[in-house]
């Protein structure tokens, strides 16, 4: 096996196996990795954009026990600065963002045992009823885990109900990395990677879209890189749901796990992951960098091995917040970065249809 043999048969249409996409991890040159990426981001979005979406990130609680090590945003109930907010709370939060123009409210919380599956409903419906300019794409795979709990319905029931109230998009976030070895190491009491897999694959046969995103540089070896790309591709194959990839880096501030791996991964450990998913991942049509997670210049700098997509401008964060790490920009700003990369912005919706063309019509 060389670097050029399986740089080859990608170019021919030949899908790439998990010990092929460990020896490109280790062996392939980063420059030639982001080449092939880009080939391939070209032959999949031929048009010189790059798409953004204008979007916040609060959280209705930050209440959880699943002790996640790597997460310096929860608290135990009862603690001091805790927080669980009102559906009321939310909408004039969704509200606000609204009126900043904002057309996507990625909701997560914590795992928060005490709140009824009926706050969930009702937080969707009236966001839909009350605020139609937002589109939800509300929690993770360990909320809807949790509500099945506590309500006592199966996943299956708990996301046909919220489907019925209007949820159709989810977000990818629970997956860390899709290898038991290392999830039971870093958030052993949230589940396995066949949870997070069995909620999406129901999701999708719903009639759900949602995102896949991996967090590496924390626990995991290189294979386990490849088990987390392998599980997402073949899930891909079967149900068609997922819209894009997103992976970004451990954040180890003010987190348990601090401890052990102090340090962020490297920017070009980020450029590596986003030109590998890029090159694995052959039946995502988006691959996300980011501006937010990994800082401008690399997130600039992977819109060349491989992303398409630039992430939102996050009006609210709180969780890459908590562990000390702020990046922030506005819509304009967010526009400049993609411009000053050679592309051209397009902002997009939730589900990745481009919704300002105006940028877009000049480059075809
Ligand atoms: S990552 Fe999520 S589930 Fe894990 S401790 Fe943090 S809030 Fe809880």
């Amino acid at each position: 096996m060389t670097v050029a043999e399986i740089e080859k048969n990608i170019r021919n249409g030949i899908r790439m196996t998990k010990e092929e996409g460990v020896f490109l991890l280790r062996n392939a040159e980063i420059l030639d990795l982001g080449a092939l990426a880009n080939e391939i981001r070209f032959k999949n979005n031929p048009k010189p954009y790059v798409t953004y979406v204008l979007d916040t990130n609060p959280n209705y609680t930050n209440v959880c026990t699943v002790d996640c090590i790597f997460c310096a945003f929860y608290r135990h109930p009862g603690e001091e600065g805790v927080y669980t907010r009102t559906v009321d709370y939310m909408m004039e939060k969704f509200k606000e963002a609204a009126r900043n123009g904002t057309t996507t409210v990625l909701l997560q919380g914590g795992v928060n045992p005490d709140l009824p599956f009926e706050y969930y409903l009702e937080l969707v419906e009236r966001t839909v009823k009350e605020v139609p300019q937002i589109f939800p794409h509300f929690f993770s795979t360990s909320e809807i885990l949790i509500m099945s709990k506590v309500s006592g319905f199966s996943v299956h029931t708990v996301l046909e109900k919220l489907w019925e109230k209007g949820l159709r998009s989810l977000p990818g976030g629970g997956a860390e990395i899709l290898s038991d070895r290392v999830k039971k190491k870093i958030s052993g009491k949230k589940g396995t990677s066949d949870d997070w897999i069995r909620v999406m694959r129901t999701a999708h046969r719903i009639g759900y879209k949602t995102t896949a995103t991996m967090m590496y540089g924390h626990l995991e070896a290189d294979e386990d890189i490849i088990t987390h790309l392998d599980a997402v591709r073949a899930l891909q194959d079967e149900t068609g749901g997922f819209t894009a990839f997103i992976p970004w880096s451990f954040k180890p501030g003010n987190t348990p796990l601090e401890k052990i791996i102090p340090h962020y991964a490297s920017p070009l450990r980020y450029l590596q992951m986003i030109a590998l998913s890029r090159i694995y991942l052959d039946n995502f049509r988006h691959i996300q960098g980011s501006w937010f997670s990994e800082g401008k210049k690399i997130g600039q700098i992977s819109l060349h091995f491989g992303a398409d997509d630039f992430g939102g401008v996050l009006t609210e964060e709180n969780v890459h917040a908590s562990a000390k790490f702020v990046n922030k920009t506005s819509a304009e700003g967010c526009k400049m970065l993609i411009r000053e990369s050679g592309f051209l912005p397009a902002q997009r919706n939730t589900l990745y249809d481009i919704l300002n063309i105006d940028d877009v019509r000049k480059a075809v």
